[in-house]
């Protein structure tokens, strides 16, 4: 094994990047960056009919949506090149060539009628299903081969015993050879299957650790076999803990999203991801909940991933993301507002505002996000033209149209009066006014949040008329007087 730490995420461009995929490219990630080691991206395209367009695209946005980094790969390149799979197809033939010369793999020529027919056959004896191992056998292969047909290369698995990994996670796992078949390595197509690619690839790459889903757990003997036949380095194996639904069965799309990139678009920051997603199979210790980057590369170590599923609550995710939003700078979430708007157009929202304007508005709302997507409904006022809202709603609980009228037009007189238009006078002669007319304040500032804001819940009013400024808060109220 490498003295120096190398690790990989090796995503199949098949669909959506899966937040349990993302979840393994972070701890690979992580355990770089505390390593000094590098972190290695490898497209496994192998299987070609399962291939997405524009998935690889997809997964290499959400990693760099998420911060995430590498150092070699498919965008950049590195020593151990190509980093896409289908590039790299003589060097699973030339393995596959090397099993067969040695007797470790042998040419299967049994077609998917057979195998179907065996599968049905077995299904019926309650037999354990798989393949019987027929092409083993020289005389049979050769009779098959007569047939015709381009073969598959298939391993030969040891008939015995039981192969043991040694997982970093999980300790030693043991596995029973006569469980596992003659499993494919090279398929008709020419190309290689998922374990003969990974592991002909993770040597070639100088991978050091394999940190993987449980998922895969099941293939570990299969390619300590294959690292044994092929004279090769094991790394090592580390098997993160399955992600478990609150009911704690496998998540899936039927508990919500499941792509990271709907997280984005659902508003979710991608500091909250990090956080959330590193918690989902390690900790640090029962209480810390919150780690930034560097405390994250500081304190990952594989010790500390757990064995047992983790559950991927998003009432947790909800509440990292409020606390992410509310520590961030107005700089840091005007800009990530900015970027959110002009990448998920709002509704609410025609155009994108100045990011000074915006600068001024977002500490009065960065208390009341727990995702950006909470922000345009209630901040959208401050672009529109005109406020909307149903004038019924411009009179308070115990006023009627004529007390209101009057309340409204009397704040126009205050306000129109005032020296300096800042939140502190505006309070200053609004609370008084309340007891002048005889109204709570609640009830004149009820009028006042409808008439300016549209909204009965709305950012702090206060200050929001000074962000409003006095030319647009006088119209408006003029303009709900008019309208009672
Ligand atoms: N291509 C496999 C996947 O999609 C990689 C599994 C592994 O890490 O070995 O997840």
């Amino acid at each position: 094994m490498p003295d120096t730490v190398r690790v990989r995420f090796p995503p199949s461009p098949t669909g959506e990047p899966h937040v349990g995929n993302i979840r393994s490219a972070i701890f690979n990630w992580l355990f770089a960056r505390g390593s000094g080691g590098s972190f290695v991206i490898r497209i496994e395209d192998t299987d070609q009919s399962r291939k997405v367009e524009g998935a690889v695209e997809a997964i290499l946005e959400t990693l760099r949506w998420l911060g995430v980094d590498w150092d070699e790969g498919p965008d950049v390149g590195g020593d151990y090149g190509p980093y896409v799979q289908s590039e790299r197809l003589d060097l699973y033939r030339g393995a596959a060539d090397d099993l067969l010369a040695s007797g470790g793999a042998y040419e299967c020529y049994c077609g998917p009628e057979r195998l179907d027919a065996l599968r049905r056959e077995q299904g019926k004896r309650k037999e354990r299903v798989g393949y019987d191992g027929r092409c083993r056998d020289p005389e049979a292969r050769r009779k098959a081969a007569a047939e015709g047909g381009t073969p598959v290369v298939r391993f030969m698995m040891p008939a015995e015993g039981s192969t043991s990994i040694d997982d970093v996670v999980r300790g030693e796992v043991t596995f029973d050879n006569a469980l596992i078949d003659d499993f494919v390595i090279l398929k008709s197509d020419g190309f290689p299957t998922y374990h003969l690619a990974s592991v002909v690839d993770d040597s070639a790459m100088r991978i050091s650790h394999v940190l993987r889903a449980e998922e895969w757990l099941p293939s570990a003997p299969r390619h300590v076999l294959l690292y044994r036949a092929l004279g090769l380095d094991l790394p090592r194996f580390a098997h993160l803990p399955i992600i478990l639904a609150p009911d704690r069965s496998k998540l899936s799309k039927r508990h919500g999203a499941t792509s990271a990139l709907e997280y984005r678009e659902m508003g979710y920051v991608p500091q909250a991801m990090v956080n959330f997603l590193t918690l989902l199979g390690w900790s640090l210790d029962d209480r810390t909940e919150i780690f930034s980057k560097d405390e994250l590369f500081a304190n990952f170590s594989l010790e500390r991933v757990s064995k047992s599923g983790a559950v991927f609550s998003t009432d947790k995710l909800a509440w990292l993301n409020g606390h992410y939003i509310r520590e961030s700078s107005p700089e840091e979430l005007a800009d990530a507002l900015l970027e959110y708007w002009g990448r998920y157009p709002q509704a609410a929202i025609s155009e994108p505002p100045a990011r000074d304007h915006l600068l001024k508005i977002v500490p009065l709302v960065r208390e009341r996000l727990k995702t950006l997507a909470d922000a345009a409904p209630l901040v959208s006022f401050f672009f529109a033209e005109e406020v909307e809202y149903d004038s019924a709603e411009l009179v308070q609980k115990g006023m009627d149209a004529e007390s209101t009228k009057g309340a409204l037009l009397a704040a126009e007189t205050a306000l129109h009066g005032l020296d300096e238009f800042d939140a502190e006078s505006i309070e200053g002669v609004l609370r008084p006014l309340a007891s002048e007319l005889g109204v709570k304040v609640g009830q004149l500032l009820g009028s006042l949040r409808v008439a300016t804001t549209g909204l009965r819940v709305s950012p702090p009013l206060f200050e929001t008329l000074e962000i409003l400024g006095r030319d647009r808060c006088l119209a408006a109220v003029r303009t709900a007087a008019g309208r009672l």
